[in-house]
């Protein structure tokens, strides 16, 4: 079996979560296997070691997971992108919209400096808003988003193609 199948079948599906008719991937199964969790990094450091970075950016929460790791192994420093509220220091806000309603992402204004090269990363893509809010956050501040990856694409939903669209280059290891 290979890394990206292993790592599929590993994946949780939770029907009828958070609400009835949803079905949630669960990627805390893949946290707790000791060897689906370091295939999962490896083949992020795979894909991206000897590449131009400085930084990576991790997406609120369980993009901090696999983002932190990441940017270690890659010698690469962390930069939190949060729901809003979360961050002390001055912050830069996006806003997108959810099924129903608002949500904002926020990072820090000095967390990024113009020109540096970010791998943008969240464990899975939807509609595509929050990785999109936080792309144009990023670029707020002048950074190159030279990525935005994610372990899971759900691409009936159209967010990786959505986030193609607006210029990006994506990675997702499983759809
Ligand atoms: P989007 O903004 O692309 O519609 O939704 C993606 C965001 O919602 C990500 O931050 C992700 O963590 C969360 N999310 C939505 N659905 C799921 C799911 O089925 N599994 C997981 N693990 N996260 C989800």
């Amino acid at each position: 079996i290979d890394p990206t199948q292993y790592i599929r079948q590993i994946i949780r599906n939770v029907p009828d979560w958070p609400k009835p008719g949803v079905t949630f991937r669960d990627i805390t199964t893949v946290l707790q296997d000791p060897r689906s969790f370091r295939v999962l990094i490896d083949l992020f450091v795979y894909r991206y070691m000897g590449q131009k970075l400085d930084l990576v950016a991790g997406v609120d929460a369980r993009g901090f997971i696999v983002g932190s790791v990441l940017a270690y192994e890659l010698n690469l420093g962390f930069v939190p992108v949060r729901k809003k509220g979360k961050l002390p220091f001055n912050t830069v806000a996006e806003e997108y919209s959810l099924e129903y309603g608002n949500a904002s992402v926020e990072m820090h204004t000095d967390s990024v400096r113009p020109g540096q090269r970010v791998l943008l990363i969240d464990d899975l893509i939807a509609t595509g808003g929050t990785l999109l809010a936080a792309a144009r956050l990023l670029q707020r501040l002048g950074a190159n988003v030279v990525e935005a990856a994610a372990i899971i694409d759900l691409p009936e939903l159209g967010g990786s193609q959505a986030v193609k669209d607006s210029g990006l280059s994506v990675y997702t290891v499983c759809s």
